[in-house]
């Protein structure tokens, strides 16, 4: 249950390590570490974007549970919630911009990513949020030398992609999804991009990894949040 993240300023950003498959184990054990309320989605690999717009009241766990609310990423400027994304292998991306005080969750797969869902989250925060100087973080996610690909993946992609799709033998890839989500950012105008510190593959004691554990695993949660102001 360990990980990664900031305490302190106006946002809170955390990576998790290993989480249990079960929702209600795994609200509890992000709780039980200061992380809640936390709005997260059922996720479908596409680019819906969903807003959480202040004044937003949380629904409890159960109602969330209950509503599935689908998509791939949340942006919200109400503080003290925090929105989450559940990764195994995919790209999981936190944006913030501190002054302008909104936050973002992306969840990007290569279908995500295919579908720019980080350039897009970017555009929403400038234009529906009043961002100016958006930063961005990605979490442990597949690297390029664990993601191993058909000619699908590459053909999906935009063109900006192609500097990191390499090709190692007639019909596959090594496909860097990191690099290419970092590249959709800054062309967005994202700034200063936190790379990944682990592959969730190569380090499959600490991270859950759908492509070395199969579908019987647990997962990870990228989350943010801002921090309420001082009464
Ligand atoms: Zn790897």
């Amino acid at each position: 249950m360990l990980g990664y993240g900031t305490m302190g300023g106006k946002v809170t950003v955390y990576f998790s390590q290993k989480l249990p498959a079960d929702p209600r184990e795994r609200y509890r054990a992000l709780a039980e570490r200061g992380y809640a309320p936390l709005f997260t989605l059922y996720q479908e690999h596409g680019d819906n974007i969903i807003r959480l717009r202040k004044p937003y009241v949380c629904p409890g766990f159960d109602a969330l549970l209950a509503e599935q609310p689908r998509g791939d990423a949340l942006i919200t400027d109400q503080p003290g919630l925090y929105i989450g994304v559940k990764t195994a292998d995919c790209v999981p991306l936190l944006l913030w911009d501190e002054t302008a005080g909104v936050v973002a969750a992306v969840h990007a797969g290569w279908r995500g990513t295919a579908l720019n869902i980080a350039g897009k989250a970017v555009h929403i925060m400038r234009d529906e949020f009043g961002a100016r100087d958006i930063r961005a973080a990605i979490g442990p996610c597949i690297c390029k030398h664990c993601f191993v690909t058909r000619g699908d993946v590459p053909e999906a992609m935009p063109v900006l992609a192609r500097p990191y799709i390499e090709r190692f033998a007639p019909g596959q890839y090594r496909v860097d999804l990191p690099e290419i989500n970092a590249a959709l950012l800054r062309e967005a105008d994202a700034r200063d991009v936190i790379m990944p510190r682990s592959c969730t593959r190569c380090e499959s004691e600490t991270y859950w990894s759908h492509r070395r554990h199969g579908p019987a695993r647990g997962l990870q949660v990228s989350l943010i949040g801002l921090r309420e102001a001082d009464a």
